[in-house]
């Protein structure tokens, strides 16, 4: 099998690698980069102390979660920019470590700013508590008779909004059926939804979190309201909830522009190979600094810190830039830290990088991808993507290189969780990156707000820095790069599953 083929190559690799630099050594300070001791001072700035000090600022309650986008993000962007600094990488553009990539914001507006008004007997202002505005109409205002219909009638709504019966079960459908709607003309359309008052508010507690994943979907090109029917005037409320129609009823929904287009950054810092022959290959080292904001409270807390998810990997990253930093020659290949945003969006910065890389894909041999190292076990860690490509067997010797490190790698004891799919990692590997996935699991306190930096293993996670750090060294030292597995390669790139 190719991964046994593999393993010998690269073990034969790593021994010509390590005569190579005896027998070529020329001037002194590529040689000493290479040297034990050199490697031991590098691997020592990676501490406990360092890890504490980066999760707490990033995790801490005035980062307010970091959603994306947001101005806590932007602070930790631009933090990270500063340690880069600092460490004396390189920057991308102009001096600058961030990457801004436009961002298409969908939010509900205020209470104030949308209204649903029915005019007709028993009609008046629906209590904002009884609606629901969906993210992705950029409409103002929509006055126009209401006329009931359904997704099996074909007739034309043009100038009126169509109200649809929706119960419970039936909501996900009527979403569904929405577009159909609209393209037959409606000016708007009213879901009117038939579920008791504590469902309804479940519903909008639901949109308040769930705003963006929506708004980044496609624009709707007219106003949708979800509408309690307890609201409406009981005749009107009848008919639409019995398919009739119902004449001396007019709706004017006032909703303000709910799109705004804006941007988030990345944060981006590179060290440039040493090799003349390789430096113009990279290791891309990502994590996402990113987490999901705030939400509703839970025993008077309402910041979602992100401390595991994904401050450890970010902070991982940011000690991994200042290890490798340190060593007064970089390894021959290039080295990129990069923290992305919009991951807890849908993988939203490294989907743009991938799209825009600043340093080219296919010279790109690996992405070492890390999110969330620091719960649950102590000794042990899952390294995703192992199978696909030969960083698996790379991986493997370096961890029998480091006993001291006290880290056993195991399959990924979740392969229901689709969790390749589920970090940023799979951007670079649908491109063609070989990869791997640094992950240690979900917990209690995954995406909730006791995912706090108190909770977090430091010791653990700071092993687990040191591994990547032996790994990326390995990864960016090699003669030749990682080679896929061909059948990952055609399961992963070109059919794009796994
Ligand atoms: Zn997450």
């Amino acid at each position: 099998m190719t991964t046994r083929k593999t393993t010998r190559a690269t073990k034969i690799a790593g021994l010509l690698f390590g005569l190579a630099t005896v027998a070529c050594s020329q001037p002194g300070a590529e040689l000493s980069a290479q040297t034990d001791q050199s490697v031991a001072d590098a691997v020592a700035t990676i501490t406990v102390a360092d890890l504490q000090a980066r999760i707490g600022a990033l995790a801490h309650d005035s980062m307010r979660g970091r959603n994306t986008p947001s101005p806590e993000l932007e602070k930790a962007a631009r933090h990270i920019g500063r340690r880069f600094r600092e460490f004396g990488l390189q920057a991308i553009e102009d001096g600058s470590y961030l990457q801004d990539y436009p961002l298409t914001f969908t939010a509900l507006a205020t209470s104030a700013e949308q209204s649903v008004r029915i005019d007709g007997a028993g009609g008046g202002d629906l209590p904002s508590a009884a609606i629901i505005v969906v993210p992705g109409a950029r409409f103002g205002r929509v006055d126009a008779p209401i006329r009931t219909t359904s997704a099996d009638d074909r007739s034309s709504l043009g100038g009126v909004v169509a109200a649809v019966h929706v119960t419970q079960p039936g909501l996900q459908r009527a979403f569904a059926d929405v577009r159909g709607i609209i393209d037959r003309g409606a000016e708007g359309v009213l879901l009117v939804v038939d579920a008791p008052d504590a469902y309804f508010r479940g519903l909008r507690r639901f949109f308040d979190r769930e705003q963006m994943a929506l708004g980044v979907a496609d624009e709707v090109p007219a106003p949708v309201v979800l509408v309690s029917r307890s609201a409406l005037a009981p005749a009107l409320g009848d008919a639409i909830a019995q398919g009739r129609t119902i004449d001396g009823y007019e709706a004017v929904l006032r909703t303000s522009s709910l799109i705004r287009e804006t941007s988030a950054p990345n944060t981006i810092g590179w060290i440039e190979g040493s090799d003349p022959d390789l430096r113009h290959e990279f290791v891309v080292f990502t994590a996402h600094m990113d987490h999901v904001g705030i939400g509703r409270p839970v025993n008077g807390d309402s910041i979602f810190n992100g401390a595991d998810d994904d401050g450890s990997g970010t902070a991982a990253i940011i000690e991994l830039a200042e290890a490798y930093a340190s060593m007064e020659a970089a390894p021959r290949r290039s080295l990129v830290f990069m923290l992305v945003s919009g991951e807890e969006k849908g993988l939203l910065g490294s989907e743009w990088y991938s799209e825009h890389p600043i340093f080219p894909l296919e010279s790109t041999v690996a992405n070492v991808n890390i999110d969330m190292i620091g719960r649950n076990w102590r000794d042990t860690v899952v390294a995703i993507g192992r199978d696909e490509s030969s960083l698996g067997s790379t991986l493997e010797a370096v961890v029998a290189r480091h006993p001291e490190l006290g880290l056993t790698m195991i399959d990924d004891p979740w392969p229901d969780e689709n969790f390749y799919f589920r970090s940023d990692h799979y951007n670079f590997a649908r491109k063609g990156v070989p990869v791997l996935f640094f992950f240690t699991g979900t917990h209690e306190d995954y995406h909730g707000v006791g995912d706090e930096s108190d909770r977090i293993l430091y010791d653990k996670t700071a092993r687990i820095a040191r591994l990547i750090f032996h790994l990326g060294l390995e990864i960016a030292n090699a003669d030749g790069r990682p080679e896929w597995d061909p059948a990952a390669y055609e399961r992963v790139v070109e059919e794009g599953s796994r």
